[in-house]
């Protein structure tokens, strides 16, 4: 079952949380996304909280005093870890029973209010970590408007390879370099081969890029050698957040046959720090992207009556750069593009229906990232490869600069927004990455 609506999506609800009620934060009392903090000169102890407003609710402060009992108490229990993994393995009755008693409290009029100071922390002054130990990463490839942009680069005559309307397409990525959002991503160097070159030279990636994706943390998992129904995979989705796929594009075009991308794209992912559950994007879940004339229809096993109405996720994801002459300029970012979630060729649930669908079991943690989400527009293009058309088609900035990939400074942010009348506005905070220079040789 897909989340519906409840009291917790209600607009007219306020929090005694001021900064949540400003309309403009993308944590409104409507969303409470979860995450990992811990206090910046606090010790080492990480925490897990809630984002409300400008403010981080400590929930296991919340427990010891005494807010969540009944059905909320187990899930706020597990809050206790100093990551998300014990939360999101308890499964979606858990989820809803503790984000219906977090509502609650964080409600205007709540007595909860008195207790602010022991509960609260100002997120400026925390720290945000990667919101769960995450065992295994697997990227996909479900934007069919980027595989064809890509595709026609690199096989003009052949663009869209004849398994993808049938495959949901993706490889298992590397969780040892996820990174949480402010990181600082050093450029990697690999093996590059010109297209006239007799042999391939080794030295820093000369065509450094970012891919716009969102990310989906798997709950309760799955069972090794058994299978997922299509019906069951939309229980597994505990919540999403952003992912930065950086990718070195001349390392992969030289490395990614037979066997796909390695090196190019293992270096680093960065993740924002706040995970939007299924639950707060109830309202802005939409009828799954429709399938062009002549398409053939999924294959039963990803096949859902349900899905084909909800599936899709009415999300809008945003790319923004800052260079590092207009950081020193004092220069707001620049935004890049801007693309919508609804607009990929498999839904989530059929990732993850997929992905169990040999057998192969999900865990709790685990990270399934989209891949690169574009639209059909040039503005909709989620990556600079697509944006520049492979840097034949420069992007220029507004104070004269051009980027055909990126360069050493540039930062790269990622932001997203559920925007429905009738809905509070509910926002995923920002996936934030800048560029260190390759190491000296
Ligand atoms: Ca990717």
């Amino acid at each position: 079952m897909i989340p519906t609506v409840d009291e917790t999506h209600d607009p007219a609800l306020r929090s005694w949380v001021r900064s949540a009620n400003d309309g403009r934060t993308d944590f409104p009392i409507q969303n409470l996304p979860f995450g990992v903090f811990r206090h910046q000169g606090g010790g080492e102890r990480a925490h897990v909280g809630i984002a409300i407003g400008s403010m981080i609710l400590d929930v296991s402060a919340a427990m010891r005093l005494g807010y969540f009992t009944g059905d909320s108490a187990a899930a706020a229990r597990a809050c206790g870890a100093q990551c998300l993994n014990d939360l999101m393995e308890l499964g979606r009755p858990a989820w809803r029973a503790l984000r219906l008693a977090v509502s609650a409290l964080l409600r205007e009029g709540s007595s909860a209010e008195r207790d602010a100071d022991r509960m609260l922390v100002p997120m400026e002054d925390a720290d945000l970590l990667l919101p769960a130990r995450v065992g295994d990463y697997t990227d996909f490839y479900a934007s069919i408007h980027h595989a064809t942009n890509v595709g026609s680069m690199f096989r003009p005559d052949n663009p869209l390879l004849p398994n993808y309307k049938w495959v949901p397409i993706g490889y298992h990525g590397r969780s040892s370099s996820l990174l949480p959002s402010g990181s600082e991503v050093r450029r990697p160097s690999g093996q590059r081969k010109a297209p006239d070159a007799q042999a391939p030279v080794f030295g820093p990636s000369r065509s450094l890029d970012y891919e716009c994706e969102v990310g989906a943390f798997i709950g309760t998992g799955t069972t090794l050698g058994e299978a997922l129904g299509i019906r069951d995979a939309a229980e597994q989705l505990f919540g999403l957040c952003l992912v930065n796929d950086w990718s070195a594009r001349d390392i992969q075009s030289w490395e990614y046959q037979p066997l796909g991308p390695f090196l190019a794209k293992n270096f680093a992912t960065t993740l924002s720090p706040w995970v939007v559950t299924m639950e707060a994007l109830a309202p802005f879940r939409v009828h799954a992207a429709e399938r062009a004339e002549g398409d053939p229809a999924p294959l039963p096993y990803l096949r859902d009556d349900e899905d084909a109405e909800r599936g899709g996720v009415d999300l809008a994801v945003e790319v923004w750069l800052r260079t590092r002459t207009m950081r020193e300029r004092g220069a707001a970012p620049v935004r890049l593009s801007r693309a919508r979630f609804a607009d990929m060729y498999w839904t989530l649930a059929q990732l993850v229906a997929h992905h169990a669908s040999n057998g192969c079991n999900l865990r709790p943690g685990d990270l399934l990232a989209s891949g690169t989400i574009s639209g059909p527009e040039r503005d909709s293009r989620g990556c600079m490869l697509e944006l520049t058309w492979r840097g034949a088609e420069p992007v220029k900035l507004p104070d004269g600069e051009t980027r055909s990939f990126l360069e050493d400074g540039d930062e790269l942010i990622l932001r997203g927004e559920c925007v429905r009348d009738g809905f509070a506005r509910i926002g995923f905070g920002e996936c934030r990455g800048r560029i260190l220079p390759a190491p000296a040789a």
